[in-house]
């Protein structure tokens, strides 16, 4: 027999503690559930609107365990959590998605391989496990290449770009000689995201894609429909529902594309909700946020269907400081995540704005 939905007056247990966490409990909280975030840092920005919260490691069994006694489901809001922590958990839980989503988003070159076999394009890529690799990789994929590290990578940190074999001694050191990937450089006319999620049952909903710009290697905005065209609109799509079938996901996932020639090649996946998919709160019925408690909960999903245009930047560092000339927009939709203090690179809000649906 199907199992049943989890009922409101649930708890959601969320591993990490940041704005994503913040948001997936305030959705969470919507719907009658509660949250109880488990993060390593003190006062985490999730916490704030959480029913709870224990501060502890992820390689805490006992306070792991303490955490699962008090959740009827598990899930996450950060990519780089141990897949053992996870294997833990579900001992005792369901933990939605499941570790095999992110062992395969953890490794960026697990997760180029991952798609490969899938029959889904990405940039060409090759191993780098030592310096002299970088040479080989180079006769492989081509130059210019970017140099990756395999993980814990994110906005564009752990990158380096190469043009020649020659800069390839100075580029594995200042990527601290860690195991890494080189990725041919791909001439984008645009990059994209597609926010997609996965109930239980095997039901995939989609949001439609996002135009991003980023800027040093951090998303900067994100523009829907912007020029993301007609036919781009239904392979990411298309796409995003296979790497969800494949992986057997259930929750949000966001996958990010570069369209080059006449194809999406596939540049990563985040086994989460995603930063692209924020302008979901505004412009659907159903945002990420609830879609993703929706679908680990086991409750129908919403259709993806928006109703209005939109436009996301993302506040960063010191500019969200601008809050007051940005609340004194009446067409402004402010987000603030609680952060302090406000580093520079550092996500601390973002702002939407919407309009008719053109
Ligand atoms: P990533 O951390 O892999 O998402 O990279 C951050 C940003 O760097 C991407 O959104 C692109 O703007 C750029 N980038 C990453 N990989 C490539 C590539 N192979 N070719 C061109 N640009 C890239």
């Amino acid at each position: 027999m199907a199992e049943p939905p989890l009922p409101p007056g649930s708890t959601i247990g969320i591993l990490g503690g940041g704005q994503l966490g913040r948001m997936l409990s305030m959705a969470a909280a919507r719907l009658g559930m509660r949250a109880h975030i488990y993060a390593p840092e003190p006062d985490p920005p999730a916490g704030h609107v959480a029913h709870r919260v224990t501060t502890a490691g992820w390689d805490d069994h006992a306070a792991l365990d303490a955490f699962a006694a008090t959740v009827d489901v598990v899930t996450l809001e950060f990519e780089n959590i141990p897949v053992e922590t996870l294997h833990r958990l579900a001992s005792s839980r369901p933990v939605r998605p499941g570790p095999g989503s992110l062992e395969v988003s953890q490794d960026r070159l697990a997760e180029k391989r991952f798609l490969n076999a899938a029959g889904i394009a990405t940039a060409r890529f090759h191993p780098v496990d030592g310096e002299e690799d970088i040479a080989r990789a180079i006769v492989a994929c081509g130059a210019p290449g970017i140099l990756k590290t395999r993980r814990l990578g994110y906005d564009g940190k752990g990158q380096i770009r190469i043009e020649a074999a020659g800069e390839a001694g100075a580029a594995w050191s200042a990527l601290g000689r860690r195991p890494a990937i080189y990725e041919a450089f791909v001439d984008f006319g645009l990059e994209l995201s597609v926010v997609a999620a996965r109930g239980r049952d095997g039901a995939v909903a989609c949001f439609d894609p996002a135009e991003n710009r980023h800027e040093a290697g951090i998303l900067r905005r994100s523009t829907v429909p912007g020029a993301v065209s007609a036919a781009q609109r239904v392979e990411a799509a298309l796409i995003a529902g296979r790497i969800l079938n494949a992986l057997d996901h259930v929750g949000v996932m966001g996958v990010e594309f570069f369209a080059a020639g006449n194809g999406l090649l596939v540049n990563e996946i985040a086994p989460r909700v995603h930063n692209s998919g924020h302008w979901t709160i505004e412009a659907c019925t159903i945002d990420q946020f609830e879609q993703h408690i929706r679908a680990i909960c086991g409750w129908p999903l919403g259709d993806g269907a928006r109703h209005a245009d939109a436009v996301m930047e993302n506040l960063i560092g010191a500019e969200a400081g601008d809050w007051p000339r940005i609340a004194a927009d009446p067409a402004a939709a402010l987000h603030l995540y609680g952060k302090d203090p406000p580093r520079p690179g550092r996500k601390m809000g973002h702002v939407t704005r919407i309009r008719p649906r053109g």
